[in-house]
């Protein structure tokens, strides 16, 4: 730290993203991108727009958020589009929690909640999940709180069903409940639905997981129209510029050919309990998961000693040195081929202990 960093901030210990290693080619099982490029169209559509690459984009997203309202089914005033869901997590911190309203969110949950709450100075209390890493509703029931939760959660890739959702929505109406939808489109039903019932929910969601786009940085929130231009004072006062020309064109043709991303989407799901029953076969312990990845432990090795062989024979896992999830690893899901290779190269290890 040099003398000049603030004080403000002199405790603020950074987020750690997975690791993207340029040495050598990795199977890349560790950041939850998807493993298929984006469509030919999408690739298409960039190539046409960085002709205009001397023009600043369109603060006000008007052509992307019209074809996200047509896909959604929802009003553009309702939609709010930025440079990828974790801006607009920080974003809604801002704008909806505070000392009146401090937050509450799973103890183990996206890593980056506590650092966005520590960036804005905003308390936090971390609600233990259950034994079996499932979220109690119970525990968010009239908490009086802005509530964050992901849902799947991540890392453990546990659904909680729209059911108890709705009544933490209902206990909680003087408080924004936001519902991280990161992972949705590989198997749970979007919160999305809840909208027109619930003033207090924001849903946000990103291009990054289903729609093969994680280096373009795009994200959106889904809420009531002045909740979404109470993120938009926010995003105003950072960058309005914050959805790039590349990006935002990028998203459209995304948005057009949907079919592209939902069958990669299906494959993803086939792939993931393919890799489950595999993983199991090999005296594994795996969370049920509806996302495109998970979290899982073997019954002979621990988890950073599973991390760290696995990544000599080249396949990339995520390991949390962290309290609960010590023994686990975060594993996306890929190719089937890739899959394949995973299930090898453990059987290997399994084999050599
Ligand atoms: N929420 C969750 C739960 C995530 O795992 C991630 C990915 N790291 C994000 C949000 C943010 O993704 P992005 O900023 O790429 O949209």
């Amino acid at each position: 730290m040099s003398r000049f960093f603030t004080n403000r901030l002199s405790n603020l210990i950074p987020y750690v993203p997975g690791e993207q290693p340029q040495d050598k080619k990795y199977i890349k099982l560790n950041t939850n991108e998807s493993p298929f490029p984006p469509s030919e169209e999408v690739k298409k559509a960039v190539a046409e727009e960085s002709d205009k690459l001397q023009l600043y984009s369109d603060p006000e997203c008007v052509e992307l958020r019209a074809q996200m309202a047509k896909n959604y089914g929802l009003g553009a005033d309702s939609i709010g589009m930025v440079n990828g869901s974790d801006e607009i997590l920080n974003f809604a911190f801002m704008a909806f929690a505070d000392e009146r309203s401090p937050l509450a969110f799973p103890d183990i949950t996206y890593g980056f909640y506590p650092v966005f709450a520590e960036l804005n100075h905003i308390p936090y209390s971390e609600i233990p999940l259950k034994s079996d890493f499932s979220i109690c509703a119970d525990d968010y029931i009239g908490i009086n709180r802005t509530i964050v939760i992901a849902n799947p959660n991540a890392p453990t890739g546990k659904y909680l069903p729209l059911s108890e959702i709705e009544k933490i929505l209902a206990s909680n109406p003087q408080n924004i409940v936001i519902i991280d939808e990161a992972y949705i489109d590989f198997g749970g039903e979007s919160a999305v639905k809840l909208l027109p019932k619930y003033k207090n929910l924001l849903v946000t969601g990103t291009f990054s997981k289903s729609r093969s786009l994680a280096g373009a940085r795009l994200g959106f929130g889904f809420a009531d129209p002045e909740v979404i231009k109470d993120i938009n004072t926010i995003r105003y006062s950072t960058n309005p510029y914050n959805v790039n020309r590349l990006t935002s064109r990028a998203g459209i043709a995304a948005l057009e050919n949907d079919g592209y991303y939902k069958d990669k989407c299906k494959e993803i799901a086939e792939n993931r309990d393919w890799t489950v029953k595999e993983i199991q076969k090999l005296g594994f312990t795996v969370v049920p998961s509806l996302a495109n990845f998970i979290l899982a432990k073997s019954d002979s090795i621990g988890g950073e000693k599973l991390y760290l062989t696995l990544k000599e024979k080249g396949v990339l896992i995520r390991h949390f040195d962290k309290e609960r999830i010590r023994d686990y690893n975060r594993i996306t899901i890929g190719t089937k081929e890739q899959m394949k290779i995973l299930i090898e190269k453990i059987k290997e290890i399994t084999e050599e202990i």
